[in-house]
């Protein structure tokens, strides 16, 4: 984000409850609130909304939102109003108290959204109603409808440019419909033919090339990957601020110009390595999230994740600050089975009501099938977004795609494992049982008598621990954040278990794993 909207992240963060924009969405935020008129095409499922309900919330005044779908009004409105927006709906659905209630918050003008349904405005009384509002911008959803030769015209939508005119405030308007002709039909409808700002790109930033990897020694990990990138800027992202200091540190003795940045710091001492990364040539920062509201260095060459990010979400904003400039980008981010329990367990531990915290998983889980990925992940990660891509051949799986196996035994009896010791231990003693080894917890528990004891002897240590990885990535399995992390299973497990589905493993996990001394527990 600009440093000129220091509102907008803390409006996501604690309106919305989104702890990153989606690609595009800043950019789009960013203009919008400026008021500029602006023409978005996002994808279907992109989070359009987000784009003039925060703007909104930015603006003074109310904003009018045309919407040609009663229900998704409403629920919008709902949803608004009960992250404490003061939202409300003027449509034929309405309730003559739910009507008044809209009124008397425009009269008073604490009104911050007022959805419309479009054949109100054919009303002269909706018109004098909007002149005296203090209407600040008009939102067009779906504004494909003003086209008469799309099969979703609608001709109330034709009275839009009229509203625009009379009310003399900037218009966004947002549609999934990418084609030239629909496009100048919008510019010619809504604007007047006067080319508003556009937003066409689709998601992709295909000159940025993904990798991910397994933690294998993190440090030595980053610190490689670095060294083959000498001299040119890039930024390392941490989970801790402790962190940050210990890999800064580690790449200066590597001879790196590096310096770590994060919340916990004096507010000059930040803007002092904001102010060195953008006119230095080829340091380095390493931050936390903390880093990255207010940097648009185009020439950033390449991005480092540490440790995993919390979200699908967060995890293309933080790698979309590479390569700004459309020359070539690099990307790295390390994952492992401690980040995936910490970010569970953050997710758990937050005071987020349920269905919230249900979502963060959700947008969790699609970052550790990313991880997990088998094929191109642009495709994986595009798809999240809603587009469809062909394979990139600019990802780490296009370069060398992984050897899957068959691993649908491994997992079956790693699940019984844990349903037979009735879902309370972590993977260290699972996999005792699997191995049969013997532990004093194991014949304390009577664990060594059970029919699941030594059956995975084919699998060494370290391949039960990929594959453990491997199923908390699908969400077959979740720790329990109140009960020492053990783990318990979910619903996508059940199919595995009854021999309906078969789940696929990659052969490079367990081979990596496999040579390796056992980890300590
Ligand atoms: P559309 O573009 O289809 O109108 P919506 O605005 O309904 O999409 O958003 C689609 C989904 O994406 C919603 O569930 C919304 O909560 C979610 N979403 C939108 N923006 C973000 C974000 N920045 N981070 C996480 N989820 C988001
Ligand atoms: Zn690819």
């Amino acid at each position: 984000m600009p440093r000129d909207l220091p509102e907008a992240p803390a409006l996501l963060r604690d309106i919305f409850g989104f702890d990153a924009f989606r690609p595009g969405q800043g950019e789009i935020v960013e203009a919008v609130a400026d008021g500029q008129n602006t023409l978005a095409i996002m994808p279907t499922g992109g989070g359009k909304s987000l784009c003039f309900q925060l703007p909104a919330l930015m603006r003074p005044g109310v904003t009018v939102v045309i919407s040609p779908l009663i229900a998704l009004m409403r629920d919008q409105v709902r949803g608004l109003r009960e992250a404490g927006v003061a939202a409300g709906a003027l449509t034929s659905a309405n309730t003559e108290d739910e009507t008044n209630a809209v009124w008397d918050q425009l009269r008073d003008g604490s009104l911050k959204l007022l959805y419309l349904a479009p054949e109100r405005l054919a009303s002269t009384g909706t018109q004098r109603m909007l002149a005296q509002a203090g209407v600040s911008l008009i939102a067009v959803d779906e504004a494909h409808c003003v086209s008469q030769w799309g099969h979703d015209f609608r001709p109330d939508y034709l009275r839009i440019g009229e509203l625009r005119r009379a009310l003399d405030v900037p218009l966004a308007a947002f549609t999934a419909t990418a084609d030239q002709e629909t496009r100048d039909e919008i510019v010619t409808r809504l604007f007047d033919g006067v080319p508003p700002k556009s937003f066409l790109r689709g998601f992709d930033r295909p000159n940025i090339h993904l990798a991910f990897a397994p933690k294998d020694g993190p440090r030595a990990q980053i610190l490689r990957f670095a060294a083959a990138r000498k001299g040119r800027s890039g930024i390392v992202y941490c989970g801790t601020r402790a962190k940050t200091e210990t890999l800064a540190q580690a790449l200066r003795e590597d001879g790196h110009p590096a310096v770590a940045y994060h919340g916990g710091m004096e507010p000059d001492q930040r803007r002092a390595v904001e102010d060195r990364f953008a006119t230095e040539d080829g340091l380095i920062v390493v931050a936390t999230v903390a880093f990255g509201m207010g940097v648009d260095k185009p020439d950033i060459r390449w991005v480092a994740h540490a440790d995993l990010p919390k979200s699908i979400e967060a995890y293309y904003q933080e790698i979309g600050r590479a390569g700004r400039d459309g020359a070539p980008a690099e990307t790295l981010t390390l994952f492992g089975a401690d980040d995936i329990r910490l970010r569970r367990a953050q997710i758990d531990e937050g005071l987020a009501p349920s269905d919230r915290r249900a979502a963060d998983h959700g947008r969790l889980n699609a970052l550790l099938g990313l991880a997990e990925a088998l094929g191109c992940r642009r495709r994986v990660l595009l798809g999240y977004f809603g587009e469809t891509a062909e394979p990139c051949g600019n990802c780490d799986l296009c370069d060398s795609p992984p050897e899957t196996f068959d691993g649908t035994d491994a997992v079956r009896k790693a699940l019984s494992a844990a349903l037979r010791t009735g879902e309370s231990f972590g993977a260290g003693h699972l996999i005792d049982i699997l191995t049969g080894n013997a532990t004093d917890k194991v014949r304390q528990r009577g664990h060594d008598g059970l029919p699941t004891f030594g059956v995975g002897q084919e699998l060494k240590r370290g391949e039960w621990q990929a594959v453990f990885r491997q199923i908390m990535g699908r969400d077959l399995m979740r720790p329990d954040p109140e009960r020492h992390g053990a783990l318990v299973m979910t619903e996508a497990a059940l199919p595995v278990l009854r021999g309906e589905e078969q789940v696929e493993l990659r052969r490079d996990a367990m081979d990596r794993a496999r040579d390796r001394r056992p980890a300590v527990k």
